[in-house]
């Protein structure tokens, strides 16, 4: 096995029928480049700019980021890496920000809403980011979108940015994608309006799941309704990539979700483009994949959307199908 996942590392991510689908991996700082470059990543999806900032004693500088973020770039050479900015709040904490103590921190002051409030934050991640961007191939995604509003006040606000560097004399990548994370169920639901606007999505699932089910994600109480495969995810799911393709927009994921061996036969039949995952199950996935035939998992995520209706229901069913 070790031996068949050494020689995956240099082969494309292709199903047993030839459709290629993208492996990317989850990152948190520079140094994880090194297991995304050991595992085959053909892509960072998800780089979480969030450690850049817990751990440090204060606001990291935009020269900080823009060393960071030009790590992560060149290691990738031309290998897209999508960076998420910063995802503070909600579980993620910040001693010197002083953000309040909430009743509810997954529903309130975290990501985009935190980088909007406090923009200067914001327009220095994004100074740093978009001066990084000539270094290799830079996407921006914007976490816990809610409203489209939300999605065009943060894009103007880097179109600003840009505007200010390039008067500065300052070179920035003309092709940046800007894309979002359907993390919330508001933003799934209203994917084909969103679409229009968006370069791409990425799917959070650790947060959509939890959202959708009414289940936080930490709480070991509820854990029980903490489920992926629920039909009403696979649902959700699949009107995000459908409203994406519509658009002639990719859509991704990089929840947990992605890597997970029973969900990927589902998630390749739903169309999706994109799995970002910890680097050390992109092998795994590649081998998974050459085994399975993509019209073969078209039938089985139709099947699994229109008969089943609870979440064991939709692993029996894959699990028949792998067997
Ligand atoms: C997610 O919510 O699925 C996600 C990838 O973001 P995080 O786990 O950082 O909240
Ligand atoms: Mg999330």
């Amino acid at each position: 096995l070790k031996q068949e996942w050494d020689r995956l590392k240099d082969e494309p991510s292709v199903t047993k029928d030839g459709k290629h689908v993208e492996l990317a991996a989850n990152i948190g700082t520079p140094k994880d480049l090194e297991g995304v470059n050991s595992n085959g990543g053909e892509a960072v999806g998800l780089y979480r700019t969030e450690f850049l900032y817990m751990d440090s004693s204060e606001l990291p500088s935009e020269d900080d980021q823009y060393e960071a973020y030009k790590k992560v770039l060149e290691g990738m050479g031309e290998r897209p890496v999508v960076v998420r900015t910063m995802d503070i709040g909600g579980d993620k904490e910040l001693p010197y920000l002083e953000l309040p103590k909430e009743m509810n921190p997954f529903l309130g002051y975290r990501a985009i809403r935190v980088s909007l409030d406090q923009d200067g934050i914001f327009r220095t991640q994004l100074r740093a980011l978009l001066r990084a961007s000539v270094h290799g191939t830079l996407r921006i995604m914007f976490p816990m979108i809610a409203t489209l509003p939300e999605f065009r006040e943060a894009k103007a606000i880097l179109e600003e940015e840009k505007a200010k560097l390039i008067e500065e004399g300052t070179a920035v990548s003309d092709s940046i994608q800007v894309g979002i994370m359907i993390e919330i169920p508001a933003a799934a639901v209203l994917a084909d309006q969103f679409a229009k606007e968006v370069d791409f999505f990425s799917i959070g699932t650790n947060d959509l799941i939890q959202y959708t089910m009414a289940a936080d994600r930490m709480n070991e109480r509820v854990s029980y309704l903490y489920q992926p495969y629920n039909p009403s995810i696979l649902r959700l799911i699949k009107g995000v990539i459908d409203a994406a393709h519509n658009e002639g927009k990719w859509a991704g994921m990089c929840g947990e979700m992605a890597g997970d061996q029973i969900a990927v036969p589902l998630l390749v039949g739903l169309g999706l483009d994109e799995f970002s995952m910890s680097a050390t199950s992109i092998l795994k996935t590649r081998s998974l994949l050459k085994t399975l035939d993509s019209n073969k998992m078209k039938e089985l995520s139709a099947k699994a959307l229109s008969e089943c209706s609870t979440s064991e229901e939709v692993v029996d069913l894959v699990n028949q199908y792998l067997a």
